[in-house]
């Protein structure tokens, strides 16, 4: 599970990323709420720990920027601020827990267990291709169990290959599906991720059906 840990204070953010890496979570660690927005833009993580009081947009506006795009990625966030107000309006603006600082860091891998299983849910989230999972209600993929980095459009590309796994995608469905996204698409965009995700999940996982588009196949 790869969580994305937003704090700005060094040595909290040191003892819970080392912490939860303990745990077996992956951990990325950014400072700030620009960080934060620009790392959840580049990839599906599975849960966010966010601080509220942060430099260049605080916790909330980022919880609030995350839920307004739809994302329902859980959030627990750790605050010091303790008042009852700033509770309520991080679970009114979308916050799945809440740690009041300084706090135990088992407590947090409990609370992170926990709302991490109330999404997953049931098991046809999951899609298998060879050695590569798909876990459709975490938006997260794996490679022979490693979490695969992938950026928020290379992940479109393999949920959409994936859905339709055996069945050709074509090339315009697939700039459909990533058509909503805020950049353009470039000539040779669908290229350069298809090309970035056989490095990232191995050279054979999909097949090039040439001039028509790509395939992802069971049972190879
Ligand atoms: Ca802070």
């Amino acid at each position: 599970m790869r969580i994305l840990l937003v704090e700005d204070d060094d040595m909290l953010g040191e003892a819970v990323r080392d912490g939860l890496r303990q745990e077996s979570y992956v951990v990325d660690w950014v400072r700030d709420g620009g960080a934060a927005l620009a790392a959840l833009s580049a990839v599906a993580f599975s849960a966010l720990v966010l601080d509220l009081g942060l430099p260049r947009g605080d916790g909330l506006s980022v919880l609030r920027w995350l839920r307004q795009g739809g994302q329902t990625t859980p959030v627990v966030i750790v605050t010091a601020r303790d008042r009852i107000t700033d509770r309520i309006t991080g679970l009114d603006a979308g916050a799945d827990d809440y740690l009041i600082k300084p706090f135990d860091i088992d407590e947090l891998s409990a609370r992170l267990r926990a709302i991490t299983r109330r999404v997953i849910g049931c098991a046809e989230s999951m899609l298998t291709v060879g050695d590569v999972m798909l876990d459709l209600r975490q938006r997260l993929v794996t490679y022979r169990g490693e979490p695969a980095a992938l950026t928020a459009r290379e992940y479109a590309v393999v949920e959409l290959l994936m859905r339709k796994a055996g069945c050709l995608a074509t090339r315009a469905e697939i700039e459909e599906e990533l058509y909503g996204f805020e950049d353009d698409i470039g000539s040779n965009a669908i290229e350069v991720h298809i090309h970035n995700l056989r490095r990232k999940l191995g050279p054979l996982f999909i097949t090039n059906v040439k001039g028509r588009g790509y395939r992802v196949d069971n049972g190879r």
